[in-house]
């Protein structure tokens, strides 16, 4: 069988795939985007839609900034919103010790553009009459907001074809390796493909394949507990979140404008790469419940229609990995998101792309290399 070849493949079609292809495609480069199952069916397309960056690991921020720049100019850019709405974010905290954390963080902030408002008791429940008396103040972004994760990973590789980059789904690499100076990918059905350059970005599946690159990291499979009302009136324009020690208490919530609360929060669930499912566990929902009633009290009654998981990859120090490999020379990675990368997703679309294309990126992104987990890395070529 011949091999279909391109300049670059990527192995993963999530929204970090969708996007690198559809950046690169734009950057005149050939690409193969190889998908197991469907774009963005994965954790991209189930989950919450938080497009956040306050409460994000500080050097993360550069990155957070270029992507929320390009949520919104997504129609001009890719012909489809996602639904992306700039609602602004709040975080509120229910004692001093987590109004401390929420101080000091709008501080830290500043210099990487993040302006954040602090505000009292009052000014909350004046400005978000819905919020409980319970919260002692809140910490407001005014920029962030939510987006349909159905709907974006699928655009972005939708107007990657249409910049010329091929999209395979229902292609599921078995083996990848480096043959000479290409990368040789045999799917399970036995098709080949080639490319000098490839990117591994398969989500919560991406560890067996970096392992087999000589670079395993310890990468845990766990599902977010989500969970959605009947439609309400449209009431609640920003995402609520809440700044807390306790797990439990960690509850999001967002009102879409047809009217229904997506919800999600507290402890994670189990999750399955082998099996592809992620299972929503009642007694999660209990406490959810619980938490959300605490949080918009307005919202005791509210009928829940549908709760569900998703699988999402988390590293011990829960930030992702993304750039070149430490050992093997064309190879590139950008996975291991910890349950936030739906905001980033964009931006690392583009980062990854000017990164393959000219070799570095004006966005810092080297605390993510992950030569933190294979210190005994050093670039070779490698046939393995
Ligand atoms: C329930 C839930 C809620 C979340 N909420 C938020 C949120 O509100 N805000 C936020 O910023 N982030 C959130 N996240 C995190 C965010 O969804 C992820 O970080 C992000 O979607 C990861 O994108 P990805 O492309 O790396 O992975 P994925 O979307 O998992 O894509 C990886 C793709 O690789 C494919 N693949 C794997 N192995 C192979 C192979 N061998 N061959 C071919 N294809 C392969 C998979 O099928 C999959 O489609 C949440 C995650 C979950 C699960």
């Amino acid at each position: 069988m011949k091999p279909l070849a391109a300049d670059v493949m990527i192995v993963g079609g999530g929204l970090m795939g969708a996007a690198t292809a559809f950046f690169l495609a734009r950057r005149g480069r050939s690409v193969l985007l190889l998908e197991q199952g469907m774009i963005g069916q994965q954790a991209s397309g189930v989950n919450f839609g938080n497009v956040r960056r306050q409460g994000r690991f500080l050097p993360q921020l550069p990155l957070a900034n270029r992507s929320r720049e390009i949520w919104g100019r997504l129609p001009s850019l890719i012909g489809e919103d996602a639904e992306f709405l700039a609602s602004g974010h709040i975080r509120i905290c229910y004692n001093r010790e987590s109004l401390g954390v929420l101080e000091q963080y709008a501080e830290d902030a500043r210099p990487y553009g993040l302006d954040l408002e602090l505000m009292s008791a009052n000014a909350l429940r004046s400005r978000f009459p819905f919020l409980t008396s319970e919260a002692i103040a809140g910490s407001y972004s005014p920029h962030d907001g939510h987006a349909n994760p159905r709907l974006a990973a699928p655009a972005f590789a939708r107007a990657a074809v249409r910049a010329g980059a091929h999209v395979l789904e229902a292609t599921e690499v078995a083996e990848i390796q480096k043959v000479g100076e290409d990368f040789e990918a045999v799917a399970t059905d036995g098709r080949i493909f080639r490319a000098p350059v490839a990117m591994i970005s398969a989500g919560a599946w991406a560890g067996r394949l970096s392992a087999r690159f000589g670079e395993p990291v310890d990468l845990v499979a766990r599902g977010p507990q989500m969970a959605v009302t009947e439609p309400l009136p449209y009431r609640i324009e920003p995402v609520i979140g809440v700044c807390t020690k306790v797990t439990e208490e960690g509850l999001y919530l967002r009102q879409v404008k047809r009217g229904s609360i997506v919800f999600g929060g507290g402890d994670r669930g189990p999750a399955d790469p082998g099996t592809r499912r992620a299972y929503a566990l009642p007694e999660r929902l209990e406490s959810q419940v619980r938490q959300i009633r605490r949080i918009v009290p307005a919202l005791a009654n509210a009928h829940i229609i549908r709760t569900w998981s998703g699988i999402e990859g988390y590293l011990p120090d829960d930030i992702p990995i993304m750039g070149p490999s430490a050992r093997v020379s064309g190879l590139y990675y950008a996975f291991g998101f910890c349950g936030h990368g739906f905001q980033l997703g964009p931006g690392v679309g583009d980062v990854m792309a000017e990164l393959i294309d000219r070799g570095e990126t004006t966005t810092p992104i080297e605390p993510f290399s992950i030569s933190r987990f294979a210190p005994n890395g050093g670039l070779q070529d490698s046939d393995s």
